[in-house]
């Protein structure tokens, strides 16, 4: 067994879009920084891979690479303006009409992208083994075969079944029910096009009713469509296959040309898990829960808190300023307080509306809920024209930024 002592300024663990990111940003600031996986890289992830408009803005803002870069090397595989939402296929309750792009990554090759961004820019990588333990007072990290590493801080970018936060739980730092009570599971499968009777499903579907507290979807990619259905878990005892298959067949798809099916939990509603950093450990991403909590999207929270984290990082080896104080400011001010409104729109989606959306009605509402959010959206985009007023990409202030 052999011990290394404080060679890094700091490990990161796990190399998914939030570990990748923090390591590339701090390596980027001169730190020396260390970024472990269990999994040997390029490695599949269970993902939709759809990435909104924000993602594609943050990460041009963080690595300088447009949506048309990744799409001309091949890391974007689709993608469509059009998209979808219905009432279990059979009533369409908004569309969009084309006003943004939607893009569809494969997860294998997107993460592997970030990955080699980081080393690229001087972070040093160990993959293919376990991290077994953690010392959450003395920063060190003690892998499968019982070497250990110590650094001044840690990230916990391990994902939703992560080990740091696993720690946290073990010394009650988190409390283990407030984090089982808003986990999720997300199943995915997926369809060649060659096997499908026709050159459909273009567009990116997002059906309500067949699941509670959650939604079905259909993502085209090139080659693919992929199926999936992702809820809470105490509103699903056992509907989770069931409500995949319901789905499938709605769509008029052969079962039997569908892939295995696969499954991974999901945080849904676990930002309110708290704290997410203990002495010099931080939890980002998955591992702290951080998740939109109505429709899942957790690539851009994973890389938008690791963004936070290299910053607050940042911050206390430039001026000792004390650690997280920053990082739980800049949680509560550009993503909790966005999260909380979201979590009212998905109890009155999932509350109230559902039992409703059988009815014309409720179609009314989104068409005119649709035209007031066109209506707003176009004086905001004027507004801001006439006030050549510099949208912040990733809101901070500006002397926030690295
Ligand atoms: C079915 C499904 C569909 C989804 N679809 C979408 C979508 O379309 N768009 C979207 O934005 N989000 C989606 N999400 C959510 C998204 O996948 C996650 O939010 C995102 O991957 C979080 O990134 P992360 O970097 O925090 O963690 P992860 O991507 O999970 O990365 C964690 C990394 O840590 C490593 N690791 C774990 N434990 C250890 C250990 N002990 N030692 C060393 N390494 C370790 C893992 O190997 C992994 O590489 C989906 C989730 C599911 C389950």
């Amino acid at each position: 067994m052999s011990t290394q002592s404080q060679i890094y300024d700091i490990i990161v663990i796990g190399a998914g879009p939030g570990g990748s990111t923090a390591a590339y940003l701090l390596a980027k600031n001169n730190f020396k920084v260390l970024l472990v996986d269990k999994e040997l890289f390029p490695r599949y992830k269970l993902c939709g891979g759809l990435l909104s408009m924000k993602t594609m803005q943050l990460t041009k803002e963080i690595y300088n690479v447009s949506s048309e870069d990744l799409i001309k090397n091949k890391i974007i595989d689709y993608s469509t303006p059009f998209y979808e939402i219905s009432y279990r296929n059979k009533r369409t309750l908004l569309r969009n009409e084309g006003e943004f792009d939607l893009y569809l990554v494969d997860r294998t090759i997107y993460d592997n992208y970030l990955l080699i961004k980081a080393k690229t820019i001087g972070v040093e990588v160990i993959e293919g083994i376990k991290i077994d333990k953690i010392d959450i007072n003395h920063c060190k990290i003690e892998f499968q075969n019982g070497d250990t590493i110590q650094s001044k801080f840690l990230v916990g970018a391990d994902g939703v079944n992560s080990i740091v936060r696993r720690e946290f739980i073990r010394k009650k730092i988190i409390k283990s029910k407030d984090w089982q009570f808003n986990l999720g599971t997300g199943l995915e499968c997926f369809v060649n096009r060659k096997d499908l009777e026709t050159d459909q499903f273009k567009t990116l579907l997002l059906t309500l009713g067949f699941v509670n507290y959650g939604y079905n979807w259909l993502f085209p990619n090139k080659e693919k469509i992929i199926l999936g259905v992702g809820a809470l878990n105490r509103k699903n005892k056992g509907n989770f296959l069931r409500a995949l298959k319901k789905f499938i067949s709605s769509l008029n798809i052969n079962p039997e040309k569908i892939s295995q099916v696969m499954g991974h939990p999901v945080p849904y509603g676990n930002f309110s898990i708290k704290p997410v950093y203990k002495n010099k450990v931080i939890l980002i991403g998955d591992a702290a829960g951080i998740v939109d909590p109505l429709w899942g999207e957790g690539i851009y929270y994973a890389q938008k808190t690791a963004e936070f984290a290299a910053l607050t990082i940042f911050k206390h080896f430039k001026d000792n300023s004390v650690p997280f104080t920053q990082y739980e400011d800049l949680l509560r001010k550009h993503i909790y307080s966005e999260f909380k409104s979201t979590l009212k729109k998905r109890w009155l989606l999932y509350n109230r509306l559902n039992v409703s959306l059988k009815y014309y009605p409720v179609q009314a509402f989104f068409l005119i809920y649709r035209k007031i959010v066109k209506f707003l959206r176009h004086y905001s985009r004027r507004f801001r024209e006439l006030s050549k007023k510099q949208h912040l990409l990733i809101g901070l202030n500006s002397t926030d930024t690295f």
